[in-house]
């Protein structure tokens, strides 16, 4: 069988790394991103002038744009993916979002004749690049069926979760604990540092014994390594971490360690590390 038409919405770092997965196996291939500076390294790829454009020539139309509002203007703002998809397409929205509007946006979809699944991934830069990306997924089995050839070069598995919402939900769990992780790490970086403990032998305690996560080691070898380039920026951490505390409160629950953790990180946007990795919250203040 012949490999679906594709478009993906967004070559930001993860959309970018997905879409040359794309071209690598010979997927027909459709992009668009706002700034038109990243279409020069997609020369294999249709090169959209509007997401509208991209959708009108694809079997499945996969979004991976910032927040909720980067996802509203692209499948429904002016010459947005969702006035040109086909009856029968497949919208996918891999990214991190609130369960609320990926629920408005499946109604949409539906609305127009068009499949719909929220699929956001854990996974970073690298894994984007080389296929292992894990797809957490809400909405039916049959959308999710259509989804496959693409999930199965993008991803090393992908996790049918329930309805839609269902992986948009997950995917702000997963990642709120991972920011909680995260901000009591640059506390306790701060708490280090001004009580003149040896940073790196401090470091060593933490990531060989029970504080040690992913998340803790992964930070540590930034810190080691003094490299802040992003894999996944800092503002999208607090948003999610915002998301997560939304999400939770329109369900009468309060995220107390959630909403902690945002402030931390709220703090470091407002110290200039917004656009760094995640793991430049260890550089701010306490
Ligand atoms: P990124 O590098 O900052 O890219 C963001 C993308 O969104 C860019 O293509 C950007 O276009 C686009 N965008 C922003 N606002 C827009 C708007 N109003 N209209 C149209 N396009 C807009 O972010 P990323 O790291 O790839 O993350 C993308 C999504 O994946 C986020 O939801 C993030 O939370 C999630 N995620 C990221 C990681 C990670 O490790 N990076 C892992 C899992 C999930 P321009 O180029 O024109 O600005």
């Amino acid at each position: 069988m012949s490999n679906p038409s594709v478009t993906i919405l967004g070559l930001g770092i993860m959309g970018s790394g997905m879409a040359q997965r794309l071209l690598q196996a010979n997927f027909p291939l459709a992009v668009y991103n706002r700034n038109r500076d990243k279409y020069r390294a997609f020369s294999g790829a249709f090169l959209a002038s509007s997401p509208q454009e991209a959708a009108a020539r694809s079997q499945i139309i996969l979004s991976m744009v910032s927040d909720n509002g980067a996802s509203r203007d692209v499948w429904l703002g002016e010459n947005g993916a969702l006035s040109g998809a086909s009856k029968g397409s497949l919208l996918i929205e891999c990214s991190t979002l609130t369960v609320d509007w990926v629920q408005e946006l499946a109604t949409k979809a539906n609305a127009q004749g068009c499949e719909f699944i929220d699929a956001p991934v854990t996974g970073t830069k690298p894994h984007a690049a080389s296929g292992e990306l894990l797809f957490l997924v809400g909405g039916t089995a049959d959308a999710l069926a259509m989804a496959r050839p693409v999930f199965s070069v993008l991803g090393r598995d992908s996790i049918h979760l329930g309805p839609i919402g269902s992986g948009a939900l997950m995917k702000l769990i997963n990642n709120f604990v991972c920011g909680v992780q995260a901000a009591s790490f640059a506390e306790a970086v701060s708490l280090i540092k001004a009580g003149g403990l040896d940073l790196t032998k401090a470091t060593a305690i933490l990531t060989g014994g029970a504080p040690a996560s992913g998340i803790v080691k992964r930070i540590a070898d930034r810190i080691a390594a003094n490299d802040f380039e992003p894999n996944f920026a800092l503002r999208w951490m607090a948003k999610d971490l915002a998301y997560a505390v939304e999400t939770a409160a329109a369900r009468q629950l309060s995220l107390r360690t959630a909403g902690a953790a945002l402030s931390v990180f709220q703090q470091a946007i407002a110290e200039g590390h917004g656009d760094e990795d995640f793991s430049a919250v260890t550089k701010s203040a306490a």
